[in-house]
């Protein structure tokens, strides 16, 4: 009954929340999936008989390990390194790398236990995993970026392989990153792996659109969100949190498709350009010279730079688009957006939504879609990466984004479709988290006790 299910499910958060007691961003996002998955183990209780919660929420392994470096004024600097190999139920461990100082193990784990459903999500075998590092790329020059990299491959090189465990980027790690990284893992196994790690340069095994297909693939996915209410994306305001691989191409994309994007941001501060923003500034700032979004204000006086990068929430918009980091978006501004006339809201960042916004959202019939479903199509080109690598083939840009949009289609067509199966119709986090959650179980359960 629903009852024994919630007791079930209260019994396996209590567990969580004391094992690790300070891990809160872990604890939010099995909070959400818990909540999502509820119906699948009132429909199908043989989940409970087999203990799929608490064994879904313990990783199969998680390694921490020191990294340590050299920087330029030859001072030894040590950070924390980590990965954590979280489900191989469906395939070798896949998710991306962050090198931001607010990683630790609370961040750490709720990212590898999204990437599971998410992964699922895509339709490709590819398993959950995420690592990283406390380490802060601001500022540094490129000898000491190299030198950290080749640190911390030294250590993970051991615990990787194209059959293993496949690292791409997060937040912190692009293409310079995954070439330093890739260069010291030939180098330490004497062989040229390529699926080892994703997101690579063209010139060495990386896939064409793979830089591209996390911003393209949330409009590809705000498309269809559109498309169900006989709309289109041409026209409307859409605000973009963020400035990095995931924004830049989300602006890129919507701008295509004929929107109107008047904001993004970064940790510092926003842009709002109500005349649309230039997008070629924003890469140059960004993506060449690595520099602040406040100086896009001093190259376009059209646009007005604010402080602090929670404002972005206070401009009123059809299309919101947190692509910035876990949290960006909480209750208030929230309720700021509602007030606003938002009418829809998808998530291109990993956690960016507080669950208190999430609820207030689904209260007010905002179309919401959930990030695991949302910014899917990064992993999946990676997926996409590692198949061209495995079959010593490159495919074209347009072969990979045909497949990309395809792949998108599906995921929005199986949230929906799963939704609705569990009688929560238009809930795509409900249905999201259903479809990654029942692929996962069911695969774990035939594999036994393991
Ligand atoms: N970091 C990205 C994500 O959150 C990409 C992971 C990958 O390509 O393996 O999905």
């Amino acid at each position: 009954t629903s009852v024994e299910v919630q007791n079930y499910i209260d019994s396996v958060f209590n567990k969580v929340k004391e094992k690790d007691p300070n891990q809160e961003e872990f604890h939010q996002a099995v909070y959400v999936i818990f909540k999502s998955i509820k119906p699948v183990l009132v429909k199908n209780p043989h989940y409970i008989h087999h203990n799929i919660l608490e064994r879904i929420v313990e990783p199969e392994r998680l390694i921490t390990f020191r990294v340590p470096w050299v920087d330029d004024q030859g001072n030894i600097q040590v950070n924390r390194g980590y990965r954590v190999q979280f489900n191989s139920a469906i395939g070798p461990y896949k998710g991306g790398l962050r090198f931001h100082p607010s990683v630790n193990t609370s961040i750490i784990k709720f990212l590898g236990f999204e990437q599971i459903f998410k992964n699922a999500l895509t339709g490709q075998p590819i398993g959950g995993g995420k690592g990283g590092a406390d380490f802060d790329p601001k500022g540094k020059s490129d000898g000491e970026i190299m030198r950290f990299c080749q640190s911390y491959m030294m250590e993970l090189a051991n615990h990787i392989g194209p059959d293993t465990d496949v690292p791409a980027g997060d937040i912190g790690v692009g293409a310079r990153e995954i070439g330093y990284m890739f260069g010291q893992y030939k180098k330490i196994k004497r062989s040229f792996e390529a699926g080892v790690l994703t997101g690579k340069g063209l010139l060495y095994g990386g896939s064409l659109a793979r830089k591209e297909a996390t911003g393209y693939g949330a409009i590809y996915f705000v498309k269809e969100m559109l498309n169900d209410q006989g709309q289109s994306i041409a026209g409307k305001n859409v605000v973009i949190s963020g400035s990095g691989n995931v924004s830049i191409y989300a602006i890129e994309k919507a701008m295509e498709l004929g929107a109107n994007v008047i904001a993004c941001s970064d940790s510092g501060g926003y842009i709002y350009d109500p005349d649309g923003i230039n997008l070629d500034t924003v890469k140059q700032l960004k993506e060449v010279q690595r520099r602040r979004i406040s100086e896009y204000a001093l190259i376009h006086p059209s646009a007005t730079y604010m402080e602090g990068s929670s404002g972005i929430w206070s401009i009123p918009c059809d299309i919101a688009l947190p692509c910035a980091t876990q949290n960006e978006l909480d209750g208030k501004a929230a309720k700021t957006l509602v007030e606003n006339g938002v009418k829809i809201v998808a998530e291109g960042a990993n956690m960016p939504s507080t669950a208190d916004a999430i609820a207030l959202f689904l209260e007010s019939n905002i179309l919401f879609g959930p990030a695991k479903a949302v910014n899917a199509g990064g992993v999946a080109v990676s997926a996409l990466e590692m198949g061209q690598n495995s079959s010593r083939m490159a495919w074209t840009f347009e072969e990979v984004d045909k497949k990309l949009q395809q792949i998108m289609k599906d995921i929005y067509q199986n949230s929906v479709q799963a939704a609705e199966a569990y009688h929560k119709p238009g809930n795509l986090i409900s249905g999201a988290s259903i479809a990654g959650f029942t692929k996962v179980a069911d695969a774990m359960i035939e594999q036994g006790v393991i």
